[in-house]
């Protein structure tokens, strides 16, 4: 960043008094900015054994296969948001399991978690950011089409025999790079 929000003075890079990392502090007023980890919340649709999964309208990874996840909003909870995210990109009501998988995601500032779902009456469509949405059973889930590592390493959890309890796990660079 550049300038400050508040008084609009030049921003710097430095390590404000008592902290131990360099922040954005305005040289004006002093006000710090921090910058934190964003969590993308979604889910894992789940209908009649097959999983919902989205082709993106957008970039990053248009064209490719997503589970339905984005950025959490502001005074939403991370279940709210997991299910806003799943109307807005698959048009379907979805009924939260229990949370499967959270994955940090260092290099780009991220947490990924996803929860298990089901559909609440079958029904879906294409929203706005997604080309198409699709029911795939596990030996048709386009593996090389997906998005993102998140999703890869999730759905392949996921379709373990025994895929019981929360899934904790690091994507480093080189992993990413791997998809
Ligand atoms: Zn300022």
């Amino acid at each position: 960043m550049k300038y400050c929000s508040h008084c609009a003075a030049t921003v710097s890079t430095r390590i404000p008094q008592g902290d131990n990392r360099e922040r954005f502090v305005c040289d004006q007023c002093d006000t710090i900015f921090y910058h934190n980890p964003r969590i993308v919340a979604g889910t894992i649709p789940v209908w009649e054994d097959k999983v919902l999964l989205c082709r993106r309208a957008i970039e990053p990874r248009r064209g490719f296969w997503t589970l339905p996840a984005g950025f959490m909003e502001n005074g939403e909870s991370t279940e709210q948001a997991a299910q806003r995210e799943t109307m807005e990109e698959a048009c379907a009501e979805v009924k939260l399991g229990q949370l499967f998988s959270m994955i940090t995601v260092p290099h780009i500032d991220q947490v990924h978690i996803f929860f298990t779902a089901e559909l609440v009456d079958g029904r879906f469509a294409a929203g706005a950011e997604s080309l198409e949405v699709a029911l795939f059973a596990e030996q048709d889930i386009p593996w090389h089409e997906l998005a993102f590592p998140t999703v890869k390493q999730t759905l392949q959890r996921f379709f373990k025999p025994d895929p019981a309890g929360v899934h904790v796990f690091d994507i480093l660079p080189q992993q990413a790079l791997r998809l």
